[in-house]
């Protein structure tokens, strides 16, 4: 609830470790986790000033508001991203929701890239059309495109770069002026980059959003999500949007989200160096079509990876030869990788695109983002990288 921390001069490493403690007069060393709906007042006085705002900082009303735990949270995250301030969500897609509807109304124009996270784009599509704010879906990386969906009535541009699951790169800087230039504001899904490997505010973005389900809880136990912009915006519109239709963020699953950040760092570095392992070892590989890995020269956007993320990430997408029947040959003569969903986990993962998260998608739509039937997302965990890497060369034997 609260905004920054005041060491906002520590490095984000430091900030993942001590960033936004409240110690109580126990001088726990763990931070505790506040199980409290609710707040008691030492007087009608004090219950009085905190509902007029007036209370000083730290002052919680109702954990719908705002709870120390999810205080603690909101100020980690916020001191890592050099951000204003944040405000924690239930899930990254109650995030995603209070970014478009505490800034929009009906006649606005919302602007994205066609590649966007499934429920990002169903909530741009449908929910918000119902709502009366029109959009305009184009290709991540033309910019001329962007420029050129530009309309008098556009409030919100929004992406995701690396996308998924084809890990586009999207030029964050470019579209920030575009953005701007139009009057517009930026929103970015960092889920795929990482904090640790992404800063959109520093690139000229004014959102960013996080589904802390993924890399930061980072073992697969809680759902948990967080919107970072500046005060004014966190403070106002999200704040407000937030505190009054529920999707607040339980104090458990930001104390499990404390406990991940404190290790972020660690493990995306050791999940991304892992990543470019097996990247180098399958690249080339005569079963696959192709294998996108930002860290590769060889992806398509090689450039654009090092003008504006310090690593390649955690995620690596490869194509096997012979569609669905040989993808489906391969996912099942893996020992070790798990089939799932998530990402961003401790364990390795990997998934079918087309027959899940984009299933809802037409053909012809897929064949337009590139999820070929063929095509399969690997999210690299913290196993050792050559037991990864020959789990997946044995698998290929068989496909
Ligand atoms: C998972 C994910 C979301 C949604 O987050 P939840 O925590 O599942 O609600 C949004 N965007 C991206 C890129 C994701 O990977």
């Amino acid at each position: 609830m609260a905004t920054k921390t005041k060491a906002d001069s520590y490095r984000p490493r430091t900030q993942l470790v001590h960033g936004g403690t409240r110690r109580s007069q126990y001088g726990e060393m763990s931070e505790a986790m506040f199980l409290t709906q609710g707040f008691v007042y030492p007087s009608p006085e004090s219950a009085e000033a905190r509902f007029k705002g007036e209370a000083p900082e730290d002052s919680f009303i109702y954990a719908r508001y705002g709870n120390p735990t999810v205080a603690m949270f909101e100020d980690r995250v916020a001191a890592l991203e050099g951000a204003e301030a944040a405000f924690a969500t239930a899930s990254g897609m109650a995030a995603m929701n209070a970014a478009m509807f505490s800034q929009l109304a009906a006649g606005d124009h919302v602007v994205a890239a066609r590649a966007l996270f499934g429920s990002c784009l169903y909530v741009i599509e449908t929910l918000l059309a119902r709502f009366g704010v029109s959009h305009t879906l184009v290709d991540g990386g033309d910019l001329a495109a962007w420029k050129a969906a530009v309309r008098p009535e556009t409030k919100i541009f929004f992406l995701e770069s690396p996308s998924n699951p084809t890990l586009e790169i999207v030029d964050i800087r470019a579209i920030a002026d575009i953005a701007h230039e139009a009057g517009a504001k930026l929103v970015v899904d960092n889920v795929f980059a990482t904090p640790i490997f992404q800063r959109p505010l520093e690139l000229g973005a004014d959102m960013v959003m996080y589904s802390a389900t993924k890399h930061i809880d980072g073992q697969g136990r809680c759902l948990g999500g967080v919107l970072l912009s500046d005060a004014e915006t966190i403070r106002g519109p999200v704040e407000t949007y937030i505190k009054h239709t529920g999707a607040a963020l339980s104090p458990f699953n930001a104390w499990v989200m404390l406990k991940g950040l404190e290790t972020l760092d660690l493990r995306c570095r050791a999940q991304a160096q892992s990543a470019d392992v097996i990247a180098r070892g399958l690249e080339g590989h005569g079963k696959l079509v192709r294998l996108l890995y930002p860290g590769l020269e060889s992806h398509p956007q090689h450039a654009l990876v090092q003008q504006q993320m310090s690593g390649g990430g955690t995620m690596i997408a490869f194509e096997v030869r012979g569609g669905k029947e040989a993808a489906f040959r391969f996912l099942n003569a893996l020992n070790l990788i798990l089939i799932s969903n998530n990402l961003g986990d401790a364990k390795s993962i990997i998934t079918h695109p087309s027959t899940t998260t984009h299933q809802r998608l037409s053909e012809e739509d897929r064949q337009h983002l590139g999820i070929s039937q063929g095509l399969l997302r690997l999210s690299v965990g913290l196993e050792d990288p050559q037991d990864l890497l020959a789990d997946l060369l044995e698998a290929l034997d068989q496909v």
